[in-house]
């Protein structure tokens, strides 16, 4: 196995590490319900893409839990 001649100095450890840090992703604004959801991706709260709905929403099911309990 290859092994370091020499132990990596801290300064050349660090240099090598001042590309690591992590950069903020970037948002856009929905154009269907304004929300913020990343460039590219289906809208997290309202399902459009495209100015067209790909992923269907559940409907509130406040009530329904209800009737189903109640026997
Ligand atoms: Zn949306």
């Amino acid at each position: 196995m290859a092994v370091p001649k020499k132990k990596t100095s801290k300064s050349k450890r660090n240099m090598r590490r001042s590309h690591h840090a992590l950069k903020i992703p970037g948002y856009a604004e929905c154009q269907n319900c304004g929300e913020q959801r990343r460039p590219h991706h289906v809208c997290g709260s309202c399902g459009f893409y495209n100015k067209r709905e790909v992923v269907a929403q559940k409907p509130e099911i406040e009530e329904d839990a209800d009737e189903t309990s109640a026997e």
